[in-house]
């Protein structure tokens, strides 16, 4: 049976049990509102004997003109969701519970932040890792999973880990599309029916590129001006960017060689939404 708790001296105690036993553990950290995207890294952490998801909205990542007042939030649901998946322990803290109200100590990086959604969401992934930081000190996991959607995420928090001396394996997972193509989000559920339809083009215009890479293209500004085109071709898609950057480093390129991450952040309407694939070329 899962179990959900809200303290983190709950985590602490349930997990340390586990561990006198002898047990792996993988931690799932996520905003909640879960998916099959979710549900596939919950999947993964199959390979550990108990897996902790993480649901919870967290305040300091977001900006002020951001969404974290109407992102979507049903724990019910999520809980479903998590046991359908094999997770073992849900933790959903409120935000008191992480951050004191005299709370003032933040983990910040340079280089791979200074990019992509870290140059557009400043403090962005501040937040993000000052959030992941403490989820890894509560759940002590021996594996930690992060989808491919959030490319630069992943590899920030992967840089975050070796920096600090996390002794955390960090489990990079694929992108879970919807039928149409689509990646599957959270934020989906903002799209009025026109916009559905429109976001298809994110990852049409992505596909294009990925293609002409396949066909022999070097030049990373040839293959984005196409995919820039593709985008705009769509009257309900606004680009916040579109860019190749080293899929580790997170800085920009020029030829297309080594591990390359073509990503972009669209906005369809109101909704911000972001896409993304790797190419190696050696
Ligand atoms: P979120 O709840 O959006 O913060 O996401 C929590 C984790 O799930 C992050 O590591 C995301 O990269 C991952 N994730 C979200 N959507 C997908 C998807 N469509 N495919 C794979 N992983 C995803």
């Amino acid at each position: 049976m899962i179990q959900l708790v809200k303290t983190v001296e709950e985590v602490r105690e349930i997990v340390s049990q586990w561990r006198k036993q002898g047990l792996k553990v993988g931690l799932v950290p996520t905003m909640g509102y879960l998916h099959e995207g979710h549900q596939s890294l919950i999947k993964r952490s199959g390979e550990n004997d108990k897996t902790v998801v993480s649901v919870f909205v967290n305040p300091i990542q977001f900006g002020p003109n951001e969404d974290f007042a109407s992102y979507p939030r049903d724990i019910e649901r999520d809980i479903k969701k998590c046991e359908e998946a094999g997770a073992d322990l849900v933790f959903a803290p409120e935000a008191s519970e992480m951050y004191a109200g005299d709370f003032s100590t933040y983990v910040d990086m340079t280089g791979p932040t200074d990019e992509l959604c870290g140059l557009r969401r400043p403090g962005h992934f501040r937040g993000v890792c000052t959030v992941v930081s403490k989820l890894f000190n509560i759940v002590l996991p021996d594996r930690a999973y992060f989808g491919q959607k959030d490319a630069q995420q992943l590899a920030v928090i992967r840089r975050m880990a070796r920096d600090l001396s996390f002794g955390i394996e960090i489990v990079g997972c694929p992108i879970i599309r919807e039928e149409d193509g689509l990646a599957k989000s959270s934020r989906n559920t903002y799209l009025s029916s026109d916009e559905r339809s429109a976001a298809t083009i994110i990852s049409k215009a992505l596909s294009m590129g990925e293609k002409l890479i396949e066909n022999g293209e070097i030049n990373a500004e040839t293959v984005l001006k196409a995919i820039t085109e593709k985008i705009e071709s769509e009257p309900l898609a606004r680009i916040d960017y579109v860019k190749a950057v080293d899929a580790d480093s997170i800085e920009p390129i020029q030829t297309i060689s080594g591990r390359v991450l073509f990503a972009a952040a669209v906005y369809i309407g109101k909704t911000r939404l972001i896409d993304n694939f790797i190419v190696e070329r050696n």
